[in-house]
């Protein structure tokens, strides 16, 4: 059968591909040990489960408008208050069917065949696939590890042309971890000041930073800059509730009118179970994120220290998000490296060194490439504690092994 053109030029996620593969080498009776997942390893907290249950049994499993329940977006709008002194109208607010579709939705909203959006990379694997199906063009730009992997307002500069029609900002990242100061945000903001473009800030990892951090978005920065800025947000990472899929947003009423246009004659409304849960989870007591905070900031020094003892790799602590984005040129300069090279043969260079964790060290982890950097690894650390310690002595053998 003839498939779209448009179809056949999207690649599938590659981090849910390898989640789904390590899944089923596990059911297989295979001990692989897996650092793919994106997705906190706790149980959703369970007063948002009640709440969920409670709403099936009153009877909300009906049609709800298609942005969301009055309740629910009135629970953004105070999240946003108390959380980030932000000050949004219901009409400024719409909820999705989880993070990713909220970005899908804007992009579709916002933008024409050929418009430019500045995407810095490394990026999320789905900012460019999903700005390529709205026919825009994802211009990326590079940020290297030795400045944090954050775009300096000169190169935001270099990369504007007449075409840009948004930046990402996506602080604390996924998959490098790394935070924007204030300051930063500020300088950035400077470089496009007076032009027509759209900040989006997909602020999905704010509750997750280490080491006393402070969480800004650019929406902070002024007045004028929270008027050209979309947020957005969900309670996926926040609240471990990644199979609930609510997302939300943020911004200009018209823009947000748009993209519940789009909703109304595609998904219609997220689950209306999931909202009510998305309303407990908001309103509700939020010590989980506390919790769930502790566990990563050990689990951090784990999995950094861990990799730092492996030949060929080094590792900076993330400043947030629960990812190690470890750098891995080393290990392609060890001498085991020809052999695998030649063994993995048309495979970029960190997915033959994961296909070979995975052959060789039973170790799933996502090779920097899918994020546009070769010369990486992420690992997700949303996993326990003694995974991490086996996981990562695991690589640290194999590393010792390529080293000879
Ligand atoms: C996880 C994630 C999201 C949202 O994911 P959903 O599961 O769709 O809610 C958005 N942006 C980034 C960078 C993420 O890692």
């Amino acid at each position: 059968m003839k498939l779209s053109q448009r179809i056949k030029n999207v690649k599938p996620s590659a981090t849910l591909a390898l989640t789904a593969l390590a899944n089923k080498l596990k059911a297989q009776g295979v001990d692989v040990i897996g650092f793919g997942a994106g997705e906190p390893d706790f149980d959703t907290p369970e007063p948002i489960k009640e709440a969920a249950r409670r709403a099936i049994n009153t009877g909300k499993t009906k049609y709800t408008p298609v942005g969301g329940i009055p309740e629910l977006k009135a629970a953004v709008c105070e999240k946003f208050k108390r959380d980030n002194a932000l000050s949004y109208k219901p009409a400024e607010v719409t909820v999705n069917c989880g993070g990713k579709h909220s970005f899908y939705n804007l992009m579709q909203s916002i933008l024409d065949e050929g418009d430019e959006v500045i995407v810095p990379a490394p990026y999320w694997v789905s900012y460019p696939p999903i700005i390529a199906l709205a026919g825009g063009r994802p211009v990326i730009v590079d940020c290297p590890g030795e400045r944090g992997f954050k775009m300096t307002p000169e190169q935001l500069s270099e990369h504007v042309t007449d075409n840009t029609r948004a930046i990402i900002i996506n602080s604390p990242s996924n998959p490098t971890g790394s935070a924007y100061t204030r300051a930063e945000l500020a300088a950035l903001a400077g470089a496009i000041a007076g032009r027509d473009i759209i900040i989006v800030s997909d602020d999905i990892y704010e509750s997750m930073l280490y080491d006393a951090r402070t969480f800004c978005t650019m929406a902070n920065i002024s007045d004028e800059l929270k008027a050209r800025t979309i947020v957005l947000n969900g309670v996926s990472k926040a609240y471990s509730m990644t199979g609930w899929r609510i997302g939300y947003m943020a911004g200009d009423a018209a823009i947000i009118q748009a993209v519940e246009t789009l909703q109304s004659q595609s998904t219609s409304n997220p689950t209306s179970i999931s909202q009510w849960a998305a309303v407990e989870a908001l309103t509700g007591d939020q010590s989980f994120i506390g919790e769930m905070m502790t566990a990563f900031t050990r689990r951090r020094s784990l999995i950094v220290d861990g990799l730092n003892r492996a030949p060929g790799i080094s590792c900076q602590p993330p400043d947030g998000a629960f990812y190690a984005f470890p750098r891995v040129s080393g290990v392609f300069a060890l001498p085991g490296w020809p052999a695998v090279r030649e063994r993995y043969a048309g495979q970029a260079n960190s997915s033959a060194l994961c296909s070979h964790l995975l052959d060789e060290a039973r170790v799933a982890v996502v090779p920097g490439v899918e994020f546009g950097n070769d010369e990486y690894l992420r690992l997700s650390f949303a996993t326990s504690d003694e995974n991490i310690t086996r996981g990562v002595e695991r690589i640290c053998e194999a590393m010792q092994r390529l080293a000879g």
